[in-house]
This record gives structure tokens, C-alpha cells and sequence, in this order.
């Protein structure tokens, strides 16, 4: 966090700290937030003074956009604190551009670098104590737009309202995770904007994901819209299989949301000498290989967890269990990339600001 602070952000502080309220030690991922909020308002064609307020809800007109027509984008991201009380961010800067990317194929106005990154500079000394030290805790930072033009009518808002909220976060086991690879439903499509972190992108994997869930899954590991053939995402993570040796992921299109843990793995894997293939990956392949024993992990990553090892899949009604590996490639991936994270080892990619 070494950005220094230039735009003049009017702050309003809370009266008093909601922090003694919590337990650290039990917490359930964003369901309590910090003591502060950003927000910054969109109207007659400019960004308005940022501000820092206490948390709190909005007051928005029923008639609002965002609530009709689902003009929404967000981030996630997380600040982590060493052994020091020396607080990071993780490639930060790439969580700025994803978030314009995203608004701009929404024709949401792109939010300033400059405003983005005081913004969040001022709002973690504020809520510094919200960040526990301790592998594994962090702040999980939630950046996000919304339009908030009243009145029902299917055009672009002229108004936004840009907002940081923070929620503490322990370290992230999500269970043992399977996954249905999705024979019907889609995710996204070509041309559409499934790389964007958009609102309605989430909204529409709701319910494949719960008939998924009656079927004994967790998740959905979305395949291309057109054939169902090619594997894409999973739910809010990117998808990694190891066959043989091998790591391989599909890559990036528009149709898949740019990872910003998935660059990393990938970096990251090379430089443990992993041999990793960027390239479109078909079920029938993961298929074979899962019969001719060469299929060794799946796991996603993303933000949450970094890499959640996927325990057995399904397809079609057919069930699989992955054979319990030693020396996994998610388990050596995710300690390099942590200890870059909380400033236990040297940074020699530079993604710790
Ligand atoms: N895909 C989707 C659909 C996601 O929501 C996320 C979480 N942001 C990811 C992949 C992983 O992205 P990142 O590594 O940047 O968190």
C-alpha cells in the first residue's frame, strides 16, 4: 500500500467502532462489514468528490436502473497483514482495470485510477484494525457500481453511485467441492459479457447451480454456450485440470472472466517448474484421462480461496471421485501464491503493493 494520497476525499468518521462486536474467530464470509464506506456519485457527466462515510444503507428511488435493468459491476479483491502490521494488497492495479473493463461493456463510466486507489488507501488506515494478522485472515474488499437514475426506462442511467465496502474474512475452506459439468445451461455467451463482473452474470447461474446442488454438487463447471463441449468456469473461480504432469486451463475469452488468481497459478506453476497448457480443454477429454488414470486434479481459483481442490465430478448423471494426491500441484500453487500475499516471501513478480 505505498500510493500516496492525492485526491481530497471529504471523510465523515463513525462516532464509534462496531469491531468489538465481532468474533474474529467465527466469522461467515461478507455478512459484516467494516466501520467505513467509499462512495462516489456519477452526475452531469463527471465523478463528484469521493467521500469516506460510516457504513451504512442507501436510500435509492424504487425506480432506480440498477434494479430494473441490472446495470451493476463489481470487484473483489482482498488486503492481507503481515507479521509487521504492514498491510498489502495483491495485484491491486489489475482489479482497477477489470473493474472499467466490466463497466465499460455495461456503458457504465469508467471510475479514475486516482480515486480508485486513495479511495481504498484511506479506507484501509481508517479500518486498519478490521484486518487481522494471522495466515489465512485478510479484508475482503468489495469495490462495486450501480446505476441509480430513477425512472423505468431501458436506457443507460446517467447516474452511478461507486462504492468500497469491506468485509473481515478467516481463511477460506470451502469443504470438499464437486462439481457438475453443465451439459444444458450456460453461462455466458459469445459476443455477451461473461468476461465482465457483472451483476447478472451471477444472477443467472443461480438457479442451474441449485438444481446442481439437489444432485449432491456444489458447484457448476460452466462449458461453451454453442457445444457444451469445451470446459470454461467454474461458479466465481477458473478452472485448472493436471493431467499427467501437466496443468492445464482453457484460455481467456469473452465469455470468461479474466482471473486474476488464474494469471498467477499460471506464473506461478512455471516458476515451480509445472508445465501448464493455455489452451481449449473438452469434457471428452477430462473423461479419458479420468478413465486412463492420467486425470490428477481439478481445482479452481479465484480470490476466496485461491485454489479450492475439486474433490469428484459429474456429468450426464455419472458420478467420478479424484483418487486423494500427494505432493498436489493446488497445494504447492497455493502456499507460493499466500506467502507472496502476506509478505513471507520475496516478491519477484511485483504483485504485492
Ligand atoms: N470466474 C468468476 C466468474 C468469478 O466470479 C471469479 C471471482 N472473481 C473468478 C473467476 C476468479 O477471479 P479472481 O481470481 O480475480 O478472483
Amino acid at each position: 500500500m505505498s500510493k500516496e494520497t492525492i485526491t481530497k476525499i471529504e471523510i465523515e468518521k463513525a462516532a464509534t467502532s462496531k469491531i468489538n462486536d465481532v468474533d474474529f474467530n467465527n466469522l461467515s464470509f461478507g455478512s459484516i462489514f467494516s466501520d467505513h464506506m467509499f462512495v462516489c456519485d456519477y452526475k452531469n457527466g463527471s465523478w463528484q468528490t469521493p467521500k469516506i462515510i460510516p457504513y451504512q444503507k442507501l436510500m435509492l428511488d424504487p425506480s432506480a436502473r440498477v434494479f430494473h435493468y441490472g446495470q451493476a459491476v463489481f470487484e473483489g479483491m482482498k488486503a492481507y497483514k503481515d507479521d509487521e502490521d504492514g498491510i498489502w494488497l495483491f495485484r491491486p492495479d489489475e482489479n482497477f482495470l477489470r473493474i472499467n473493463k466490466s463497466s465499460k461493456r455495461l456503458a457504465i463510466p469508467e471510475f479514475p485510477e486516482e480515486y480508485f486507489f486513495d479511495g481504498l488507501n484511506t479506507l484501509l488506515k481508517l479500518d486498519n484494525k478490521w484486518i487481522k494478522k494471522g495466515f489465512g485472515n485478510s479484508l475482503y474488499i468489495r469495490p462495486f457500481v450501480i446505476a441509480t437514475e430513477a425512472g423505468v426506462s431501458a436506457s443507460p442511467s446517467s447516474e452511478y453511485k461507486f462504492m468500497i465496502i469491506c468485509s473481515p474474512a478467516q481463511s477460506y475452506y470451502g469443504g470438499e467441492v464437486r462439481v457438475k459439468i453443465a451439459d444444458h445451461y450456460s453461462r455466458a455467451a459469445s459476443g455477451g459479457f461473461g468476461f465482465a463482473k457483472a451483476a447478472g452474470n451471477y444472477a443467472g447461474q443461480f438457479y442451474p447451480t441449485n438444481i446442481a446442488k439437489e444432485e449432491g454438487f456444489q458447484q457448476v463447471i460452466w462449458t461453451d454456450a454453442n457445444t457444451h463441449e469445451y470446459l470454461e468456469e467454474a461458479g466465481t473461480m477458473n478452472v485448472f485440470f493436471r493431467i499427467g504432469d501437466k496443468l492445464v486451463t482453457c484460455p481467456i475469452s469473452d465469455r470468461i472472466l479474466d482471473g486474476v488468481t488464474r494469471k498467477s497459478v499460471i506464473t506461478m506453476a512455471k516458476d515451480l517448474n509445472i508445465e501448464v497448457e493455455v489452451r481449449p480443454i473438452k469434457v471428452a477429454e477430462v473423461l479419458e484421462a479420468n478413465k486412463n488414470g492420467t486425470l490428477k486434479e481439478i481445482f479452481g481459483s479465484g480470490t476466496a480461496a485461491v485454489i479450492n481442490p475439486i474433490a469428484g465430478f459429474g456429468y450426464k448423471g455419472d458420478k467420478w471421485e479424484l483418487p486423494k494426491i500427494e505432493n498436489s500441484y493446488a497445494k504447492k500453487i497455493k502456499e507460493a501464491i499466500m506467502d507472496i500475499q502476506y509478505n513471507k516471501a520475496e516478491d519477484k513478480f511485483g504483485w504485492r503493493i
